[in-house]
């Protein structure tokens, strides 16, 4: 019986994994996270879709996307605000359940590697990925490396303070631009405009039914939706300016919950682009959102077990 690599991307709301051998994947599957438990039941949960993945084929090795701050070496996850982890040795608790090597790495830089290996950065050396979803998080790639920093902590893009004044943050700051960007300030600024504009299609729904993929759908049609839109995907955009004139990438590729929303999402991070950016940098950026959906954590999973074992 071959052995079979096992991809596992878990995110704030789904666990998403996959079997492959090669290039080629067995089996897909996907469970809800249960972020309020702590984290021996996640990590309960991983073990056991991994092993319903492999099917009773061996574990060769383990790929696992993380949100959070992570030292790769000792395999620990230091802090994922999102699930409520502090100092989690998830490599030494997920390799005595699985009896197989396990790798980690923070899942947005696991979603930029499967955007590198599989996705629209494939064949670029200086590259930004920006994932929206739960969270905002980035792997930035120089020289075709991954920015790493001296603790394996560079890319947290949600944490640039946007406005010193604005919202608090899950991280203890104010308006970061988590708070102006991601899913749930989207969510969050919905139910206010909802509350304050009789009007809007916003109101015609009962607060708890309004989530990120609603706001979008009702932009279409909307002006207090468009508007929420418009505001978050500016921040975006101002954020990603700011990036691309340190970084001078020449490709930045959108992707989490976000980016399924579409290209017309695209305009005013453009907009903001054209406006922002210096010449040079502004000239030779293609931003777009990614080919690879939220399939790019699972990609990149299984690839982190290619770099490491080679
Ligand atoms: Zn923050």
């Amino acid at each position: 019986m071959e052995p079979v690599n096992i991809g596992i991307d878990l995110g704030g709301t789904n666990i998403q994994g996959a079997a492959a051998r090669g290039d080629e994947i067995l089996s897909r599957g996907k469970i809800a996270t249960r972020a309020k438990e702590p984290a021996t039941a996640v990590l309960d949960d991983i073990a056991k879709l991994a092993l319903e993945l492999a099917a009773g084929l061996p574990i060769a090795a383990v790929g696992l996307g993380l949100p959070g701050l992570l030292d790769p070496e000792k395999g620990i996850c230091l802090i994922a605000e999102n699930l409520g982890w502090q100092d989690v040795p998830v490599t030494e608790v997920l390799q005595e359940k699985l009896q197989a090597p396990v790798f980690i790495e923070n899942d947005a830089r696991v979603a930029a590697l499967g955007e590198l290996a599989q996705g629209k950065a494939r064949g670029c050396k200086d590259f930004i990925y920006i994932t929206v979803g739960t969270g905002i998080g980035s792997g930035i790639y120089i020289d075709g490396k991954l920015l790493r920093g001296s603790r394996w902590c560079a890319g947290e893009v949600g944490h640039m303070v946007m406005d010193p004044r604005g919202e608090e943050c899950t991280c203890g700051n104010r308006g970061c631009l988590e708070t102006l960007a991601s899913a749930p300030a989207i969510t969050r600024a919905a139910r206010k405009a909802a509350a304050y504009n009789p009007e809007s299609v916003l109101a015609f729904v009962r607060p708890e039914q309004i989530d990120a993929a609603a706001v979008f759908r009702a932009a279409i049609i909307d002006k207090i939706a468009a508007e929420i839109v418009d505001s978050a995907m500016t921040w975006l955009g101002i954020a990603i300016a700011n990036l691309v004139n340190v970084f001078n990438p020449e490709l930045v590729v959108i992707g989490g919950g976000v980016s399924l929303a579409g290209e017309e999402l695209l305009q005013p991070i453009q907009i903001a682009v054209d406006n922002l950016c210096l010449r040079v940098q502004k000239n030779t950026v293609t931003i777009t959102t990614s080919a690879l959906g939220d399939r790019a954590g699972v990609a990149g999973a299984l690839e982190l077990i290619r770099q490491n074992l080679g």
